[in-house]
């Protein structure tokens, strides 16, 4: 049995979100303390728990959800750029054990994140 986490919930509409996008496989929705002009989140439906939880058998998954983040990228304006940034573990900074991809845009970022 899965562990339930707060985008599992999400995902199974028990709490609220800004939903921007939705398909068979994946949902995104704003993050709730935004990073950047746009910052959105892409989860699968599906609750894996991180990069390190993929299998072979995701990689149909994690290439859609990739062009899922275009998709959301293009339908937010971000036609000046845009960064997608997973975080993994702890050290990764992974607070949500649910896998997400952070789409941020809509100013100039910097790099290298901290
Ligand atoms: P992580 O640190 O890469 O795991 O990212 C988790 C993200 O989830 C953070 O950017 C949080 O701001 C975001 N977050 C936490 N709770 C919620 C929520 O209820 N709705 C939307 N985003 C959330």
């Amino acid at each position: 049995m899965p562990r339930e986490t707060l985008f599992t919930k999400i995902v199974a509409r028990e709490i609220p979100a800004d939903i921007v996008y939705e398909d068979d496989l994946c949902l995104a929705f704003r993050d709730i303390a935004p990073q950047a002009p746009t910052h959105v989140l892409v989860v699968p439906k599906e609750p894996v728990e991180s990069i390190d939880s993929l299998t072979a058998d995701h990689q149909e998954l994690a290439g859609h959800m990739m062009l899922v983040c275009k998709k959301v990228a293009a339908a937010e304006g971000l036609s000046a750029g845009y960064r997608v940034v997973i975080n993994n573990g702890k050290d990764g900074g992974q607070s949500v054990d649910h896998l997400h991809f952070h789409v941020l845009g809509g100013k100039s970022l910097k790099w290298p994140p901290g």
